[in-house]
């Protein structure tokens, strides 16, 4: 199999252009074609020599991969499937590790003169959220930094996007080697030079990748919550009892969110699991002397779970109460959720109101 070029850093790429015996500066002149000029070939970069070209192909792919399949909106949402092959850890009958096909989604989500990207970082989940059909999908794999990428190449609307969210399949933070690398091309100079102002990671807390991700990015940060209560937000998300949302909050309490970085914190109301006054006190309480968004999402019944959405008037008086306790709360709008109806499949993700666009 070929090795992919996309993710590579331009010093890398300097070592594989003089190992194919090009000048050292191809290896900038090859991080233009993929990342400025987002050629889909080795042969499009027609600045490198003709026989370099020849035999970096002979080892080498840029990386490119078509979606399978799109599904489009009524509200001009439109879902991407992209088929991947994921290395999976070591196989333990084998001793060696194997390969697994598998399909992962990108949602480009349309607003007003917005163009979101919500990105998956895996094929699956392991973090077995009771609320998420990614999580009873199992964990098919890590992406790579050239998986992440492809979703940002591959789609129509590639050319126009204003932002990125990583809210898609799989926990950003349980990938965050290959996240972060994809981050750092997309904000380099010499990447895409996108403000990281403009990319979102969306995380259910997993606490030690929480830290590198605040202390090495500038990305906005959303926190999945769901439940202010410790030993009720460990019913539906197992990940509490490694890493308890009030060590959550605390590490985030240590940053500055007061300038041009913003944290928001994701809330699906669930009809008498979260919604009550007790809950509004407590979440009050926890987020107390933070500046953050809370977003409260509805949610969309899932086969064999025990909750049911609250109702409208509900969110209403819970977002109200919120409001008065001294938090920003707001309720998002889903989207795109006649295509997500229609694919019972891959719908369901982080928050189970499925694609909110954060406005943070
Ligand atoms: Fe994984 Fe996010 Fe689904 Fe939880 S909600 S299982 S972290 S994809």
């Amino acid at each position: 199999m070929k090795t992919k070029l996309l993710g590579k850093t331009p010093d890398e790429l300097k070592q594989i252009a003089l190992e194919a015996g090009l000048p050292a500066f191809a290896g900038k002149q090859m991080a233009q074609w993929l990342y400025q000029k987002r050629v889909r070939s080795i042969d499009e970069m027609t600045n490198l020599s003709k026989q370099g070209r020849e035999v970096l192909a002979g080892k080498y792919e840029v990386g490119y991969q078509p979606p399978v399949d799109v599904q489009i909106s009524q509200d001009g949402t439109k879902k991407y499937l992209f088929p991947v092959k994921c290395r999976m850890g070591a196989d333990q009958t084998e001793g060696a590790s194997r390969e697994e096909e598998s399909c992962i989604e990108a949602v480009m989500i349309p607003d007003q003169d917005r163009k979101t990207l919500c990105v998956s970082s895996q094929a699956g989940c392991k973090m077995g959220c009771k609320f998420c059909m990614t999580g009873r999908q199992g964990f098919h794999g890590n992406l790579t930094a050239a998986d992440i990428l492809n979703q940002f190449f591959a789609i129509e609307e590639a050319g126009e996007l204003t932002n990125a969210v990583f809210m898609g399949m799989g926990e950003p933070l349980d990938n965050w080697d290959e996240v972060k690398r994809a981050i750092e091309i997309l904000t380099a100079d010499w990447g895409l030079a996108w403000s990281p102002k403009r990319i979102t990671l969306s995380t259910i807390g997993v606490l030690p990748k929480l830290k590198q991700f605040l202390e090495e990015s500038k990305c906005h940060l959303a926190v999945s919550l769901h439940n202010p209560f410790p030993e009720e937000r460990a019913e539906l998300m197992p990940v509490q009892k490694a890493w308890s949302i009030t060590e959550v909050v605390r590490l985030i309490k240590q940053y500055d969110f007061t300038g041009q970085r913003r944290v928001s914190f994701e809330y699906t109301v669930f009809e008498g699991w979260n919604d009550s006054e007790r809950h509004a006190k407590e979440l009050i309480k926890l987020l107390s002397h933070l500046e953050c968004r809370v977003n409260l999402i509805r949610f969309h019944r899932i086969p064999d779970f025990p909750y049911g959405p609250a109702g409208a008037e509900k969110m209403e008086a819970f977002k109200n109460r919120l409001n008065e306790g001294g938090l920003t709360a707001t309720i998002r709008a889903s989207r795109g959720e006649d295509i997500f109806a229609a694919c019972g499949l891959l719908a369901g993700r982080h928050n189970p109101g499925r694609h909110n666009q954060p406005e943070l």
